[in-house]
């Protein structure tokens, strides 16, 4: 299903970027740009920016970029006719008819995953899923809890879930697409989930993304996850976010694994999240913190959970969010200890549950003999060095004061150590961020692999010539006039974009980042945000003769390379591309 191009510039001229992206980060004009923090990867100096002529935005650090439309696929995780209908909803703009809804095929596996659930949930109270749910149970579920989450079973059978779906009509490979089946040996399929109690994941919008399913002894893998599909990118989702997102609280607990999380919110702590089954990511960080001020940190209690705790920490702190960890006395994990004690005693202890600073410095203290000099010292100069990524100088010298106390000197003199190493450690994250955007492996190829090119310097100068033909229009003239077009480019995509933007000069029409976001994937849209972002260096006619020599030099090149005559390689490639540029006029 396609948006009609006008469609899609109407629309696009009545969401500013401008606009949409203040939304979401604030926005400071620099020169002819705004800048600011990139909301797609963790950074200290703005390399984030916002170009409102050509309506597009480009991240010099990460590489992030596009049109208003891949800015809302980007950052609510939308596919292109979501971010469509997302941005007309917005704008009060009525959905042309054949255009509303998603496109046919995601909806199609939208429902398959539904039907999925729905198979394994019915399964689990038949007389074959009587195990997982006595399991369940037994795990002290109650059955209004199994039934709030969808919980199923996945029989103990190679096709049960393949033959059910089957007859509903969905063909494997929709059941392979979204890692519900695998191949055999054979050439047939097998189901990929079997004898498992089953979790379905659910996004923010109620939509099934995937599933995962949990042995109940101790064989191995102890959970198994679909894998990443067009519907599921396990680092950008949150296990029981779509109940966690309605807490008012602007908090959210952050526990190990999905039958904690069901086993808080069963006790009606319903702001309670998990990863799926990797450690935590930037991107879920920054999801987090759409609807959360504070993250509790509510691990298990043993050495591994404490260590992940403080993994999660350090993932959480950078997004902005006040971070806690919580320390469950006595039990292993949230669910032991809500069974033995309460809702009340874990709510009292996620009052009580440590800043990040307190449980990083007990950590510290726990690695140092601190009756000795040696294990003092040791001991103040880690915790300066932790103490020094503090932003805020109130916290600085708030824990200042307790790790002095601890480790029985002035808090003056940790002060002072710690300012020091704060100056290191400014200098060093500057640098980080320097070096990163001034990488000329960065400035020069592509972030996608598979957009990579073969021939940097020709590759540049065809980039120069779509920067050209956006500035200029009039400039579609010149390379015909050369004879050179878009079957002369090296670089797959940026053939493509060369032959969008001179079918649209042809045309008569402006060109449109709007309407290109339909036509290219998002990375590609990236790189286009960068090439359209580079700053104008003026001199456009002598720019675009050097962009078409070298194109023309690479052709000579590989005519020789591929046996012919350097010369004559030369001289018939003037005459062939006279001729075809003459035709065309
Ligand atoms: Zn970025």
């Amino acid at each position: 299903m396609a948006f009609s191009d006008t469609f899609l510039d109407e629309l696009a001229a009545r969401c500013d970027i401008y606009e949409i992206v203040s939304r979401y980060v604030t926005l400071k004009k620099s020169g002819s740009n705004w800048f600011g923090l990139c909301p797609f990867h963790t950074e200290k100096t703005g390399s984030f920016s916002v170009n409102t002529e050509k309506q597009i935005y480009h991240c010099f650090g990460c590489g992030a970029g596009g049109s208003v439309y891949n800015f809302i696929m980007q950052i609510e995780n939308l596919t292109f006719p979501e971010a469509v209908e997302f941005l007309a909803n917005l704008a009060g703009v009525p959905l042309p008819a054949q255009d509303a809804g998603v496109s046919d095929n995601r909806k199609r596996l939208l429902e398959l995953n539904r039907d999925a659930a729905r198979f394994f949930y019915q399964t689990l109270s038949s007389p074959e899923g009587r195990v997982g749910y006595e399991y369940l149970l037994g795990r002290g579920l109650k059955p209004g809890t199994i039934k709030r989450y969808g919980l199923g079973f996945a029989p103990d059978s190679w096709d049960s879930l393949l033959n059910a779906m089957t007859e509903k009509g969905y063909t494997k490979s929709e059941l392979r697409e979204l890692g519900l089946i695998k191949p055999n040996q054979r050439g047939g399929f097998y189901d990929q989930f079997r004898n498992r109690v089953m979790f379905p994941i659910i996004d923010i919008r109620g939509n099934v993304i995937a599933f995962g399913g949990r042995v109940m002894d101790d064989s191995k893998p102890k959970y198994l996850n679909s894998p990443e599909t067009k519907l599921f990118s396990k680092s950008r989702n949150l296990f029981s976010l779509n109940f966690a997102k309605k807490s008012a609280s602007r908090r959210l607990i952050l526990a190990e694994g999905y039958m904690d999380v069901i086993a808080l919110n069963q006790a009606g702590f319903t702001e309670a999240v998990a990863s799926l089954g990797t450690a935590l990511t930037q991107e879920q960080a920054k999801l987090m913190k759409r609807f959360a001020d504070e993250v509790v940190i509510s691990y298990d209690a043993d050495n591994a959970g404490q260590n992940a705790a403080a993994r999660a920490a350090e993932i959480l702190k950078p997004a902005d969010l006040k971070v806690r960890i919580l320390k469950i006395p006595g039990a292993k994990d949230p669910d032991e200890f809500i069974r033995e004690h309460g809702r009340e005693a874990f709510s009292a202890l996620l009052e009580r549950s440590e800043d990040h600073m307190e449980f990083t410095l007990e950590r510290i203290r726990n690695n140092f003999d601190l009756t000795t000099d040696e294990g003092r010292v040791g001991f103040l100069k880690e915790a300066a060095k932790a103490l020094a990524r503090l932003s805020s100088p109130i916290e600085r010298e708030i824990y200042a004061s307790r790790a002095a106390e601890s480790g029985n000197v002035g808090k003056d003199a940790l002060l002072s150590e710690i300012e020091r190493n704060r100056r290191a450690y400014l200098r060093r994250v500057k640098n980080e961020e320097t070096r990163r955007l001034l990488s000329p492996e960065k400035s020069v190829q592509p972030v996608s692999r598979a957009l990579r090119y073969e021939d940097v310097r020709t590759a540049r100068a065809e980039e120069g010539i779509i920067a050209l033909l956006s500035r200029e229009p009039a400039f579609a003239q010149t390379l015909q006039a050369a004879g050179i077009g878009p079957e002369d480019f090296t670089s797959p995509f940026l053939k493509k974009i060369c032959a969008f933007l001179l079918e649209q000069a042809q045309a008569g029409n402006s060109v449109s980042s709007g309407a290109l976001s339909q036509f290219l994937a998002p990375e590609e849209m990236s790189e286009l945000g960068r090439i359209l972002s580079a700053p104008d260096m003026g001199d456009h006619q002598s720019a675009g003769r050097d962009y078409i020599r070298i194109i023309q030099e690479t052709q000579a090149k590989h005519a020789v390379a591929s046996g012919e005559d350097p010369l004559l390689a030369m001289r018939d490639l003037h005459k062939e591309k006279k001729s075809y540029g003459g035709s065309l006029s």
